[in-house]
């Protein structure tokens, strides 16, 4: 194979954000970016798979797509399945492995930036972490039954019952809409009631 274009001058490094599918590093040749993959990841996961020169036109197919920043998760576990069929096993397990980092970096990331944070306590009950607003509080309080929360005070949180999550979101949504949140399901957004 003879790489005839320039790094600059290829189209795909223009118009995608494509990283080395197996270890995020930038491509900087059009074949590494039109597969993919860099040379030494080359090397090293892919040029010793006994495949068919159409398998490896599909395969290459699948790892540019796995290289592009906007991926979804789910689409790569995809591409790892029909790169495993088609033979291609230590690139597809490589690939995961950098996927799964890609992913928990990401859910710490929206922990981070989350405003709100719920958590499931071990007794059933719900935590919530809000910044302060007198308003809230009262709106809280008005929304939801004595028995059904408590105001945790070591940890300044309020606790309250799952029987009170709906109640707790009205409220939320009355002075927290746009913000970021993170729960026992991942990151979401308090979206305006
Ligand atoms: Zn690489």
């Amino acid at each position: 194979m003879t790489t005839t274009i320039s790094y600059l001058d290829a189209p795909a490094t223009a118009l995608l954000d494509v990283r080395c599918a197996c270890c995020g590093k930038a491509l900087l040749d059009a074949v590494s970016v039109e597969v993919g993959i860099g040379p030494i990841c080359r090397l090293n996961y892919l040029d010793d798979v006994d495949a068919s020169d159409v398998d490896r036109k599909v395969a290459n197919v699948l790892i540019h797509e796995a290289a592009l920043v906007a991926t979804t998760a789910s689409r790569q576990v995809e591409i790892g399945a029909a790169l495993v069929a088609l033979g291609f096993v230590k690139v597809a397990a490589r690939i995961e492995v950098r996927w799964t980092k890609r992913a928990e970096k990401e859910l710490a990331a929206a922990q981070k930036s989350a405003t709100i944070r719920i958590e499931a306590l071990e007794d059933g009950f719900l935590s919530v972490e809000t910044p302060y607003v007198p308003e809230f509080v009262n709106d809280l309080k008005a929304e939801i039954n004595s028995a059904d929360r408590r105001w945790n005070k070591a940890d300044k949180r309020w606790e309250i019952t799952r029987d009170a999550a709906r109640g707790l979101w009205t409220v939320l949504r009355a002075h927290f809409a746009g913000s970021k949140g993170f729960g026992p399901k991942g990151a979401f957004e308090i979206t305006a009631a």
